[in-house]
């Protein structure tokens, strides 16, 4: 069985002394709901200067949460000006970081093949890529949203063994549902979280398909998960804008409950 993560995208949001204090309160809160991380995992991706602070905090409080980062870069080390390395991350006890999220894609012109050689440099580091994929509106409203998504997956998997892809988070988010408050419906989820499975399982094998964790991200809220985490193949949640609240988050994660 898959464990579910329940990621919460912090984006440009949050200093670090307000990044600690959300961190304190989201513990204290899950604490209060009797969370138990056998039944969902618990992470913060957060933006590079929280980092340290998030890390004390947690590793100083023992809570049973993991954090991350939102980007990195697939450079090892050098000239490359404002860019933050994988092996910088892992020195921060980073477990996740996502690769190829679409506001990255949107402003930052990232392709498919740039977003795989992140996520190849995340796993040589030693921590786990969750890795972005989603169609805007226009592809939707076509209808070739499945195989619009199958063929970013395809080439943002493409260099990483079956061991690697087993081991990945693939994060399905439509991009007309990110912070619109617009949620695909739990069907719409299942039907594009089932075909990236299916894709996996022709591409790298059976074992590889039923091990990768896919989830789903576009405004997820507490009032809505719980009918998108019974999908069969969706395995967890990247929340953006109902991450910045402790309250709000921890019911999210308490999904199970
Ligand atoms: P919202 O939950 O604010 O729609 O954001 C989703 C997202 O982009 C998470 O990465």
């Amino acid at each position: 069985a898959r464990l579910p993560l329940m990621a919460g995208n912090w984006k440009m949001n949050l200093n670090h002394v307000e990044a600690t204090g959300l961190v304190e309160k989201l513990a204290f809160t899950l604490k209060d709901f009797h969370y138990d991380p056998a039944k969902s995992e618990a992470a913060v991706i957060v933006p590079f200067t929280d980092l340290r602070s998030v890390q004390t905090v947690i590793e100083g409080d023992n809570l049973p949460l993991k954090w991350g980062a939102q980007d990195v870069s697939v450079h090892a080390s050098g000239a490359y000006t404002g860019e933050v390395s994988a092996d910088m991350l892992a020195k921060l006890k980073c477990a996740y970081v996502v690769v190829g999220h679409s506001e990255r894609r949107e402003y930052h012109g990232e392709t498919d093949a740039l977003i795989g050689e992140k996520a190849k440099v995340v796993f040589a580091a030693g921590m786990t890529p969750i890795i972005c994929c989603g169609e805007v509106l226009e592809i939707r409203k076509a209808g070739t949203h499945v195989s619009h998504v199958l063929s970013q997956v395809k080439e943002c998997l493409a260099p990483l063994t079956a061991e690697q892809v087993a081991a990945s988070v693939i994060a399905y988010e439509p991009v007309w549902a990110i912070g619109t408050g617009e949620v695909a419906t739990p069907e719409d989820a299942q039907e594009v979280c089932g075909a990236i499975r299916g894709y996996v399982a022709e591409a790298f094998g059976a074992p590889t398909a039923e091990a990768v964790r896919i989830q789903y991200g576009g405004s997820v809220k507490a009032n809505n998960v719980v009918e998108i985490m019974a999908q069969p193949d969706v395995d967890g949640a990247l929340v953006g804008g109902a991450s910045l609240n402790a309250d709000e988050f921890a019911k999210i994660i308490m999904f199970y409950s």
